[in-house]
């Protein structure tokens, strides 16, 4: 079978697209490599979702798929490795089947570059995104690790809320725009502890205490704090399809909020474009748009 639409991925973008192109009346595979929902499954609770108070990452993912599926989506749960463009149809090469289309939506996400020794905590104080979680540390005293432009904006912004903000980085060095970095310098309460890692991450009554290594022959430091961001960089999951769409230099997908590609027929939704607000409301929004691009590009052949 020839679907009009592949997509790939089912997190909030990935199945969002395959609502509207269904609902534009157009046959749809939903391709997913684990388990279905993507990275707001990791989130116990969300708060900044249009239409719900509080729910759960999960929660919020199940009601989307159950639609997409009431709709008709043919699941199919594997990873996408390769997609040739044969004749004017994609072939989807998958790890154990193969899949074809006249048109796909990539809507492969992201990973956060992980802390291991904040691994077993996160979601318990540890956090991977200041704009979902900041709020929850509102007047407190929270951490951020990481030296880049993420890091740097999320104290910027985690500043605005709480009341203090250490911001915990290997080097003295950071990899942060100019004019991020002045805002960084003057801003007088983010504490830059330099030239040090996190080691360990403990839970206690009050929040987290962490243990900070130095990596320029200093005692080990102790840190209370209420919650520990972190902010080491993220990997866009686009390889598999470099050949088929432009990537930046982090290897985000070069595409605009029309979601379009250098390749007719192929178009890219969510947090694996290049974006500044990488939201489940942004997901959601390039999801609609890929969808019915998508659609729109099939009655076009
Ligand atoms: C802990 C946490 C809490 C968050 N809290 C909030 C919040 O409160 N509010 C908010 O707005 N946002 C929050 N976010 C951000 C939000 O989750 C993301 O912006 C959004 O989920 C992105 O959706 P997406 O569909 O673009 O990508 P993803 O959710 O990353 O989904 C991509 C999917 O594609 C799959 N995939 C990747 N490669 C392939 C392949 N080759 N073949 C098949 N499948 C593939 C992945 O397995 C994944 O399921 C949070 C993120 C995290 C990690």
């Amino acid at each position: 079978m020839v679907y009009d639409v592949a997509v790939i991925g089912a997190g909030i973008a990935g199945m969002t697209a395959a609502i509207y192109a269904l609902r534009a009346g157009k046959t749809v595979a939903l391709i997913e490599k684990e388990s279905v929902g993507g990275q707001i499954t990791l989130s116990p609770k969300v708060e900044n979702y249009p239409g719900y108070k509080a729910v759960s990452g999960l929660d919020l993912a199940d009601g989307i798929f159950a639609q997409a599926m009431e709709l008709g989506a043919a699941l199919e749960v594997d990873e996408v490795k390769e997609v040739k463009k044969e004749d004017g149809i994609f072939r989807l090469i998958c790890a154990y089947t193969e899949v074809s289309a006249k048109s796909i939506v990539i809507a492969t996400g992201l990973m956060h570059r992980r802390l291991e020794a904040a691994e077993q905590l996160a979601g318990q104080g540890v956090s991977y995104c200041a704009v979902c979680d900041g709020m929850f540390y509102k007047g407190k005293t929270v951490a951020v690790v990481g030296g880049g432009n993420t890091a740097v904006s999320e104290a910027l912004y985690l500043a605005d809320i709480c009341e203090k903000v250490y911001l915990i980085h290997r080097r003295t060095g950071y990899r942060a725009e100019k004019a991020v970095m002045d805002r960084l310098y003057s801003n007088e309460k983010i504490v830059r502890l330099e030239n040090r890692t996190v080691e360990t991450v403990e839970r206690t009554d009050a929040g987290l205490r962490l243990t900070l290594r130095s990596t320029s022959g200093e005692e080990d430091m102790p840190l209370d704090t209420a919650g520990l961001f972190v902010a080491l960089g993220h990997i866009p999951q686009n390889t598999p399809f470099a050949e088929l769409i432009d990537l930046d230099e982090y290897g985000f997908a070069a595409s605009g909020e029309d979601c379009t590609t250098r390749t007719p027929g192929v178009f890219v939704a969510g947090d694996c474009r290049e974006k500044s607000v990488r939201q489940l409301t942004t997901a959601a929004a390039d999801g609609a748009v890929a969808g019915l691009a998508a659609s729109k590009y099939v009655d076009g052949l």
